[in-house]
C-alpha cells in the first residue's frame, strides 16, 4: 500500500474526468474526484445535451409548417418555453443523478467543491488536503467574452438555457460552433434572430462550400446573418439592447448571445504552485501521453485546449487510464489520433463531416477529386420547404483513399459516423463505389456519385 491517499485524484467531474475516474476504478485504483459544480460537466449541464434538446425542440416548427404538404391540417401548437426550460432541467437532474451513481459503484470517492493544487502529489479541497501518487487535470473550459463599451450587458451560452423571458429578438455574435448552432436553434423556437460575424464567412476551418451552402440554408430559414462586422458598443434603453455596429447601424435586440469561443479553466487552480507549464492561451501544455511538465500530473480534454469535444476528451482520459494502470486484460493501450475526428454542427440542417476539407486536402496530398451532390431530399418533394442538401467526398488520387466527408442536411450527424468508420479504416472510392445503397435515403448519395466535379 502507498502512503498516498489515492492512486489517483481527478479534478472536474466532466466528460474526461468522471471517464477517467470510473475506468481507473474499474481497473481497482484507489480514485478520488472533486467537483465544484454538477457532476457531468460542460456537456451534460451546458452543452452538448440541453442543446440538443432544444434543436429537437426547435425542429418541431418545421415539422409542424411541412407537414401540410403530408395532409396535416389545423393550427400549428405554440411553444411554451417554461415547460421546455423545466423539462430540460428535470431531464439533466436525472442525469446528473445517474453519474453519481456510476461514480458511486465504481468506488470513486467524491469530493464536493473547489480543487487546487498544493504540490505534485497533492489537492487541496475546501481546506482539507488529499494525497495522490497521480493527478489529473480534467477542469473544462469557460466561454470568452471580449470587453468593450457594454459587454456588461451580453450572455454566454451558459446563460441561454434559462433565459427569461424568452428573446422574441436575439442577436447572436460569432461564426463557430455554438453561435451557428444557437441562431438555428432559437431561430426554430421563435425568436428573430440576428447574427454577426467578423469575417467573411461562417464556421472558419470546415470546408468552404459547406460553409457557403449551411449560410444559405440558415439565411432561407429565417437567420438575419451579417457578415464582415462586429458590434461597437450596447446600450441598454426602454426599447432593449440597442447594438451599434462597427459600421454605424443599430439593431434593437432583447438579449445578446456572444458566443466567441471558450478558453481553458486553470484560474484558481494552484498550476503555479505545482510548477505545471500552460501555454500561453493558458492551455495546460501536454505530451503524447497527457502528462504535464510535472510527472505525475496529467490533463485531458477541453483544458488541453486541443479538440473541445466531448468523445476527444473520453478518449483521452481512456489513454491516460492506460498509461497509469494498464489496458484491460488481453488489449493494446489505446493511443489517440487526431485525425479523421468525426463532427456534427447542430444547425438547421445539421452539418457533418470526417476527415479533410477540399482545401487542406489539397494542400496536403496534391491531386485529389472531388464528388459533390447538390439536391432537394426526397421529403422536400411535398413539404414545401425549399431546404437542400449537399453532400462531398474528397478523394486522394494516389490511392483512392476517400480522405474527407462533408454533408449539409438532415440528420448528418447520424449518417456521417457510420461513415468516419469506413473512412478510419482506409476506404477507397472503388469500395464506396462498390457498396449498396440503402434505397431510398440521402446517405446513398454518398455511394453513388460516380462523375468527379473537380480533379
Ligand atoms: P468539462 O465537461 O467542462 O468538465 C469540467 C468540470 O470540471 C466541470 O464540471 C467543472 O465544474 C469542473 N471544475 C473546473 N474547475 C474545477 C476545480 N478547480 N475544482 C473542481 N471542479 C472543477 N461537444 C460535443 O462533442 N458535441 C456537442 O454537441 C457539443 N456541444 C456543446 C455545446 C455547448 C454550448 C458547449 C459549451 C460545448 C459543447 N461541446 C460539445 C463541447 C463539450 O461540452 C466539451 O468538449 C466537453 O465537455 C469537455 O469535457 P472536459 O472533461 O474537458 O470538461
Ligand atoms: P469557436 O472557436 O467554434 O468559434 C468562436 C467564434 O467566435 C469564431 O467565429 C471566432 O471568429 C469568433 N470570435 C472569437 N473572438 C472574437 C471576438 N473577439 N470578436 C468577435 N468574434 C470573435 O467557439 P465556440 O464558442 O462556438 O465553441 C467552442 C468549442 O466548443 C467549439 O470549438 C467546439 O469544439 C465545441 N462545441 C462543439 C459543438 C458540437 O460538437 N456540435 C457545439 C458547440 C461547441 P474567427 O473564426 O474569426 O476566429
Amino acid at each position: 500500500m502507498s502512503d498516498f491517499d489515492f492512486d489517483l485524484f481527478v479534478i472536474g467531474g466532466g466528460s474526461g474526468g468522471v471517464r477517467a475516474a470510473r475506468m481507473a476504478a474499474q481497473r481497482c485504483a484507489r480514485v478520488g474526484l472533486a467537483e465544484v459544480a454538477e457532476m457531468g460537466g460542460t456537456c451534460v449541464n451546458l452543452g452538448c445535451i440541453p442543446k440538443k434538446l432544444y434543436s429537437y425542440a426547435a425542429h418541431f416548427a418545421e415539422n409542424f409548417e411541412e407537414s401540410h404538404g403530408f395532409g396535416w391540417v389545423g393550427e400549428a401548437p405554440v411553444l411554451n418555453w417554461d415547460t421546455l426550460k423545466s423539462n430540460r432541467a428535470r431531464e439533466i437532474s436525472r442525469l446528473n443523478g445517474i453519474y453519481v451513481q456510476l461514480l458511486k459503484s465504481s468506488g470513486v470517492h467524491t469530493v464536493n467543491g473547489w480543487a487546487c493544487l498544493v504540490d505534485a502529489h497533492t489537492v487541496d479541497v475546501g481546506g482539507k488536503h488529499y494525497t495522490a501518487k497521480n493527478i489529473l487535470i480534467a477542469t473544462g473550459g469557460k466561454p470568452s467574452i471580449p470587453e468593450f463599451p457594454g459587454s456588461e450587458h451580453v450572455i454566454s451560452s451558459n446563460e441561454m438555457f434559462d433565459l427569461s423571458p424568452f428573446p422574441k429578438r436575439l442577436l447572436v455574435v460569432g461564426g463557430g460552433y455554438i453561435a451557428c448552432e444557437f441562431a438555428s436553434i432559437f431561430n426554430g423556437l421563435g425568436s428573430d434572430v440576428t447574427q454577426l460575424y467578423r469575417g467573411h464567412q461562417v464556421l472558419r476551418g470546415f470546408d468552404e462550400e459547406v460553409r457557403t451552402f449551411i449560410a444559405g440554408e440558415m439565411v432561407k430559414s429565417g437567420v438575419a446573418l451579417h457578415l464582415n462586422t462586429d458590434v461597437a458598443s450596447i446600450e441598454r434603453t426602454r426599447e432593449g439592447l440597442q447594438v451599434r455596429l462597427l459600421d454605424g447601424s443599430h439593431i434593437t435586440v432583447d438579449s445578446v448571445l456572444y458566443a466567441t469561443g471558450r478558453v481553458p479553466l486553470v484560474e484558481g487552480l494552484g498550476l503555479d504552485a505545482a510548477g505545471v507549464r500552460q501555454a500561453k492561451s493558458g492551455a495546460v501544455e501536454v505530451n503524447e501521453q497527457y502528462q504535464t511538465s510535472v510527472p505525475s500530473i496529467y490533463a485531458v480534454g477541453d483544458v488541453t485546449a486541443r479538440v473541445q469535444l466531448t468523445p476527444v476528451a473520453l478518449a483521452e482520459a481512456m489513454v491516460v487510464v492506460d498509461v497509469l494502470f494498464g489496458p484491460p486484460a488481453g488489449k493494446k493501450p489505446r493511443g489517440m489520433r487526431y485525425d479523421f475526428i468525426p463532427t456534427a454542427v447542430f444547425t438547421h440542417p445539421n452539418i457533418g463531416t470526417v476527415g479533410y476539407t477540399e482545401e487542406e486536402a489539397s494542400e496536403k496530398f496534391g491531386k485529389i477529386s472531388v464528388y459533390k451532390s447538390d439536391f432537394k431530399a426526397l421529403k422536400h418533394t411535398l413539404s414545401g420547404s425549399t431546404e437542400r442538401t449537399l453532400m462531398k467526398l474528397i478523394v486522394e488520387d494516389a490511392t483512392d483513399r476517400v480522405v474527407g466527408l462533408h454533408m449539409v442536411g438532415a440528420d448528418a450527424g447520424e449518417i456521417v459516423q457510420g461513415f468516419a468508420v469506413a473512412m478510419k479504416a482506409g476506404a477507397t472510392k472503388a469500395v464506396f463505389d462498390s457498396t449498396i445503397g440503402i434505397h431510398p435515403t440521402m446517405a446513398e448519395e454518398f455511394v453513388t456519385m460516380r462523375e468527379a466535379v473537380k480533379r
